[in-house]
């Protein structure tokens, strides 16, 4: 059995930040374990620019962005298992790997950071009726063959769910002369970024098709084409709106799952509306010794802030390994009116990072011109104006700890209108 100090699970922008930040912070021996050939996690595959806007004020590639943090770990000569699937976690830190060269590996570690990603919903998720033909991938996985392996997933397209990847791939296989026919998305808004939405779709003539979803797929040996239809308020199909649209592939892109079989193993409590753990200031889970970062905690829209979130979960298991402080998790942060969810889930006012603590978090709707409030048990503690909210674009705001006016809970909502109160 190995003695390790800092194990990072996980190899992409949240793992190569995090293992950066640790040792910056002078934490010397970190090992990050991914089970991939190579660094940098799904970042590989998004050839595409967007990455790095906030945090470089340049507009990166994937590749690119990812390269500047593998340097990073390269210069700071940390060290980083490849090939290397991480298959068991327990309470008291201790991990189980497997690679080919080692077999199994048995590592305690003082302290570990969760930075395993997420993985796609598939049909299977979502339960389309229909054959089950050839010609049906999720979009991350056709990213994959067209950007990686070199394959085209087929001609004619049907894409199912207007997230990022959905609308990134709906560009880049027109790019790569296919006929993308429409993108049908199921809510009445977008569930992308609308930078994406403009640079993916409008630019290209590709149709977005709200309100509608598929409700058979049809076709033997592959896909020969998808009925869809339009949907009631609470999202069920209308009879008698059903259109075919003839098509060889269909690409589903319709959310993300985070991926905790690993947090669950380690009794992590997790949240059932981010599908990740429940964290503190620090970005320590419920278990003590074990932090979470990137979509491991929650799906980000921007990666961006997915380092800056493995910067501070990297200081707190710096700081837990140095002087073993923990988090008295005594403010309860609760997302209410027009709020999904808000990360952290609790503070210490007095563990808080730099004298300064970022909030993260979606909003239930699109609204076109609102108010963040953060109240807590002495009152309103702070106003924000925001325009064109949507879910699916994250929202921050960052507090200083003096701004912290709270005991026991801050709650955050969303009021609509008055942008001057
Ligand atoms: C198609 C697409 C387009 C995007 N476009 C943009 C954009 O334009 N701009 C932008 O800023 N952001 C964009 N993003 C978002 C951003 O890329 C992600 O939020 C970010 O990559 C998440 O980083 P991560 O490290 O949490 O996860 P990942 O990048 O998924 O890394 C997780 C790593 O953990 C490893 N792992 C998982 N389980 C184990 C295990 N048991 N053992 C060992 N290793 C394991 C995986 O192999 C993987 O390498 C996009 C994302 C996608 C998917």
């Amino acid at each position: 059995m190995q003695n390790r100090e800092l194990v990072i699970i996980g190899g992409g922008p949240a793992g190569l930040s995090a293992a950066v930040e640790a040792k910056n912070q002078g934490i010397k021996d970190v090992l990050v374990i991914d089970r991939e050939s190579e660094l940098g996690g799904i970042l590989k595959q998004c050839i595409h620019t967007g990455f790095g806007l906030h945090i470089f004020n340049e507009e990166l590639t994937g590749p690119e962005y990812a390269e500047r943090f593998i340097q990073k770990v390269k210069d700071l000569g940390i060290e980083f298992k490849l090939n290397t699937m991480v298959i068991e976690l327990t309470e008291d830190k201790r991990i189980i790997a497997v690679n080919p060269e080692e077999g199994l590996i048995e590592i305690q570690a003082k302290a570990v950071i969760l930075a395993m990603g997420c993985r796609e919903r598939t049909r299977g998720a979502i339960n389309i009726p229909g054959s089950r033909p050839a010609g049906i991938f999720t979009a991350g996985t056709a990213q994959r063959y067209v950007n990686i392996e070199g394959y085209m997933p087929g001609k004619e397209i049907v894409i199912l769910g207007s997230g990022d990847i959905g609308l990134i791939m709906a560009r880049r296989l027109t790019l790569e002369g296919a006929k993308v026919k429409c993108v049908v998305e199921i809510m009445p808004y977008s569930n992308g970024l609308t930078r994406n939405i403009v640079q993916c779709l409008e630019d290209y003539n590709i149709p977005l098709i709200l309100s509608h979803t598929v409700v058979n797929i049809h076709g033997t040996k592959r896909v020969e084409g998808v009925m869809i239809a339009k949907v009631d308020d609470n999202l069920k199909p209308i009879k008698g709106t059903e259109q075919f649209i003839s098509c060889d592939t269909l690409l589903l892109s319709v959310g993300l799952i985070p991926e905790n079989e690993l947090s669950k193993m380690a009794k992590v409590e997790i949240n059932e509306i981010t599908g990740g753990p429940i964290v503190d200031e620090s970005m320590q889970t419920s278990v003590e010794g074990i932090f979470a970062c990137g979509n491991v905690l929650h799906v980000h829209d921007l990666v961006d802030f997915v380092t800056m979130e493995a910067q501070l979960a990297a200081k707190g298991a710096a700081r837990y390994i140095k002087d073993g402080k923990l988090s008295a998790k005594n403010i309860k942060i609760i997302p209410d009116k027009n709020i999904r969810y808000v990360i952290p889930n609790f503070i210490d006012k007095e563990n808080i990072i730099d004298g300064k603590q970022k909030f993260f978090m979606r909003s239930t709707l699109p609204f076109e011109k609102c108010l963040l409030v953060i109240e807590s048990e002495k009152g309103i503690i702070k106003k924000k104006t925001l325009r064109h909210v949507k879910p699916s674009e994250m929202i921050n705001i960052e507090l200083k700890k003096e701004e912290i006016l709270a005991e026991e809970f801050m709650k955050f909502f969303i009021e609509e209108g008055d942008l001057n109160a």
